[in-house]
């Protein structure tokens, strides 16, 4: 199979065949594949200006800092851009060490944040760290959802805590509200930052606009990528006064580069204009009950359904990789693994009730 074009909810290959596509890229595709406006922003852009040093201020690049700053949680409006989610996470990592003078930090276990080395120091996973020893030190991970052990750990040599507030590759793992608001608590307490990873629960996906949102805390940072510029490279760490003071003389040459910037106006336009955190909310409820409805009747081998909004992992009774291919090759469906029994599920927040409907048919041909 070899893709060739995308459109809303659906790509096509070169043959011809059109797939339901439920994986959305690893969430990167928030308004639908080739959405109208990301698409013509792009091509605007692409005419006018393809790059100019990060320096210099340029229509785009204000705007991207403007809306992120304006759908930021609290006021953690001092927006930094780069490339990629991995960079994003990289910069809250210096700018906790630089604003606190302290060097270590709080990960959770299941937990990743991205592959370069800092990100990769928090990053649990063996099969992500084995062989680059040394990884950078001081990275102490604590059980994911343990509020008690991470009140204990959080100390006054803390320079941040980071945390996903629902673990995406780890499983899909949703922290409760009481864990986020202890993690909250912990890191004010000892004058740590407290960064909330919503690189893929963010921009309305789990049916808020940040997923932090649902416990009601705001963080000292929030890292966004993935969707923010429709796929395109861009990630942001959007902070809080006191952490953007450590940002000191961190850069990048393409920070705010206009492409990606144009089509991350024109996506977040859209999701704030089209509503699509409670729509994301709406169908998502839906698609878990149908889930859950088809498990008992098809008697499914489905242990559970985990995560929120259109988020969602569902635990398996058996490997995922061959129901994916299944669903793909048999029934035109893409999904994603989330380790080895999880289906994740992380579609275009524009899905509809019936395509959740296709996607539920799609599970009972596959699985009963
Ligand atoms: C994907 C992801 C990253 C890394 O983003 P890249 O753009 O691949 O570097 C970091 N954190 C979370 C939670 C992610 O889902």
């Amino acid at each position: 199979m070899e893709l060739a074009g995308g459109d809303g909810v659906h790509l096509v290959d070169t043959d011809g065949r059109e797939y339901l596509d439920f994986g959305a890229s690893y969430a990167c595709v928030p308004v639908g594949h080739c959405h109208p406006d990301v698409v013509s922003a792009v091509r605007e852009q692409a005419g006018d200006l393809l790059y100019v040093q990060a320096s210099y201020p340029t229509a785009t690049r204000t705007a991207t800092y403007e809306k992120l700053g304006a759908i930021a949680p609290g006021s953690l409006d001092n927006v930094w851009l780069c490339n990629s989610g991995t960079e994003a996470v990289e910069a809250a990592l210096k700018f906790a060490r630089s604003a606190t003078g302290r060097t270590e930090v709080i990960a959770a276990k299941r937990a990743f944040h991205g592959r370069t080395m800092g990100a990769l120091s928090l990053t649990w996973k063996p099969k992500y760290r084995a062989g680059f020893d040394p990884i950078p030190r001081g990275v102490r991970f604590v059980p994911y959802g343990d509020g008690e052990a991470l009140a204990e750990a959080v100390t006054e040599d803390t320079a941040a805590v980071f945390l996903e507030p629902i673990q995406g590759e780890g499983g899909i793992h949703p922290a409760s509200v009481d864990y986020l608001q202890t993690a909250r608590e912990a890191t004010a307490e000892a004058g740590a930052a407290l960064v909330c990873d919503e690189i893929q629960t963010g921009l309305g996906r789990t049916g808020q606009l940040w997923a932090c949102e649902r416990a009601g805390i705001v963080p000292d940072a929030v890292t966004t990528a993935k969707g923010v510029a429709s796929g395109l490279p861009l990630g942001a760490t959007l902070c809080a006064d006191w952490l953007a003071d450590g940002a000191g003389n961190h850069g990048s040459t393409f920070s705010g580069n206009p492409i990606p910037c144009a089509a991350a106006v024109a996506t977040l336009d859209t999701i704030v204009d089209e509503r699509l955190p409670e729509h994301a909310a709406a169908v998502g409820s839906y698609l878990r009950s149908e889930i859950e409805a088809a498990t008992e009747t098809h008697d499914l081998p489905i242990r559970e359904v985990r995560g929120a909004g259109l988020m969602l992992g569902v635990q398996l009774r058996r490997g995922a990789n061959r129901v994916l291919r299944e669903l793909a090759l048999s029934e035109n469906v893409l999904a994603l693994p989330a380790g080895r029994t999880v289906l994740r599920l992380l579609p275009p927040l524009t899905v509809t009730e019936s395509d959740a409907d296709r996607l539920v048919d799609a599970l009972v041909e596959v699985l009963s």
